[in-house]
């Protein structure tokens, strides 16, 4: 049996009147008739749709909080799309569903940035001040951050020279300086960040320790140390 077209019932559907042979078809098929059903219920929904089904913009305060937390002046692409009050009523639906898409993401990206940043401080594990080490004249901080790789360190010492034929090592060591882990190379000039060994009880290693090491083949501790301090918690 040849059943109708798509097309046709659709037409039909919005109700324009059905050929001689639809409308003798559809008489004797069960199968047709419920797709014409199913697309005038459709089309039915379609017309009853009113200006209250339509996505709104987010109230003023919703777009200050978001502005604020992005740290922007304005978010003048989104809001002549989403809040033009003279192109809203005028709008294709599809605009209007991109807006609010659009809003969705401001909206996602500010949660993210709440969770990843806003609420920094309640990710910091420890933190510490590192004072100078035999009058090296250096000072410095050190923090342990939780992420969600895993805790990393952040040593910060200002003003350290380059060390002639070497470098500068930081070390994490128990309170007792008995026991040393070397944590990575640090370069005069800029901030560190080092990922702490995985499985390390960083409780058991609070002391933050930056030593001039040479390039002597020795991988242990020059005793040579510039900033030291140790983390609380
Ligand atoms: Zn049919």
């Amino acid at each position: 049996m040849l059943h109708c077209d798509d097309d046709e019932l659709s037409i039909i559907a919005l109700g324009e009147p059905a050929s001689a042979s639809d409308e003798a078809h559809l008489q004797s098929c069960p199968r047709c008739q419920s797709r014409l059903d199913q697309l005038s219920a459709v089309v039915t929904s379609a017309r009853g749709i009113t200006e209250a089904d339509r996505p709104t913009d987010p109230p003023p305060a919703v777009w200050e909080a978001i502005t604020s937390e992005l740290g922007m002046d304005s978010l003048s692409n989104v809001t002549s799309l989403a809040a033009a009050p003279s192109r809203r009523r005028r709008a294709a639906p599809w605009l209007l569903a991109g807006a609010a898409a659009v809003a969705g993401v401001l909206v996602g990206v500010v949660v993210t940035a709440g969770v990843t940043s806003g609420t920094g401080s309640a990710d910091l594990l420890a933190s510490a001040s590192l004072g100078p080490i035999d009058d090296s004249g250096f000072s410095g901080s050190a923090e342990v951050e939780q992420t969600t790789a895993g805790p990393i360190l952040h040593v910060d010492v200002p003003g350290l020279p380059d060390v002639d034929d070497g470098y500068y090592e930081v070390w994490m060591a128990t309170p007792d300086a008995t026991t040393m882990v070397a944590i990575g190379t640090m370069n005069p000039g800029s901030e560190a960040t080092f990922p702490l060994p995985a499985g390390m009880a960083v409780d058991a290693f609070p002391v933050v320790d930056v030593s001039v090491e040479h390039f002597d083949g020795d991988a242990g501790h020059s005793a040579i140390s510039v900033v030291r301090g140790q983390l609380q918690t």
